[in-house]
């Protein structure tokens, strides 16, 4: 049987990156967080002064062909984990003070462009499961299965606010609901590449199922497509 590509896009915390992980794992297909990957570069564009107090975003987008990224799987876990410039950044793109600032830097245009690119060489061969907000709609919009997350805010600040509680980060349950939101209205209404349901994705709600039941319908319906169209 044939390899697919599964785009997998919603809003944050909405266990996109939980499921297409599954996903991927039970297919032996590759999974891919494009998240991670504006997220390491936002990590440079802090630790280099090219955002934060005052933001320089032409300084930014001429030291992008210095941003190495690689998914590099971790030998314990099986997990891949973002390497930017030979250094595991993994734990550290996932923090608020990261948090704060990606959706800023996903909506420069040269960003987009150098990570599309990337994602779309990663997917070239078929057999990947990624997730992001563009996957459906401009990364793979050819994706024989599209798969759109949603769930309202508070029950998606809730599952991160756990996640970062559980990390060790102090931050207020109004911190993090007040970060989802923002992020989602700007991913939303960015002119490059706003985040937008593709027409042909099917739409799945999980603020009232568990991610187990989520998950088990939604690798039903893959083999299907698989066997159709793969
Ligand atoms: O998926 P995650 O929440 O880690 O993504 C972090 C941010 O990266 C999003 O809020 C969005 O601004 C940006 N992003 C994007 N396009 C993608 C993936 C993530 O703009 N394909």
């Amino acid at each position: 049987m044939g390899k697919i590509t599964i785009a997998v896009d919603g809003y944050s915390s909405t266990g996109k990156s939980t499921i297409a992980k599954r996903l991927a794992a039970a297919l032996n297909y590759v999974y891919v967080d494009t998240g991670a990957m504006y997220r390491a570069v936002t990590l440079y564009a802090l630790d280099n002064g090219f955002i934060g107090t005052q933001d320089d975003i032409p300084a930014l987008v001429k030291q992008l062909p210095k941003i190495k990224l690689k998914f590099v799987p971790n030998k314990e876990t099986g997990r891949s984990e973002m390497f930017l410039n030979g250094e595991n950044v993994e734990q550290e793109i996932r923090t608020m003070r990261v948090s704060r600032q990606v959706s800023k830097v996903a909506s420069i245009g040269e960003v987009r462009t150098k990570l599309v690119e990337m994602q779309q060489k990663m997917g070239k061969d078929k057999g990947i499961v990624m997730d992001g907000r563009d996957i459906g709609t401009v990364v793979f919009p050819d994706a024989e299965l599209k798969l759109f997350m949603t769930a309202s805010p508070e029950i998606r600040a809730t599952r991160r606010y756990k996640e970062l509680l559980d990390k060790g980060e102090k931050v207020t349950f109004a911190e993090v609901l007040k970060n989802v939101e923002e992020r989602d209205r700007i991913d939303s209404t960015r002119t490059i590449s706003p985040l937008r349901k593709a027409k042909d994705a099917i739409e799945f709600d999980n603020g009232d199922m568990g991610l187990e039941e989520q998950f088990e319908r939604i690798h039903e319906f893959a083999k299907r497509v698989i066997a159709r169209e793969g």
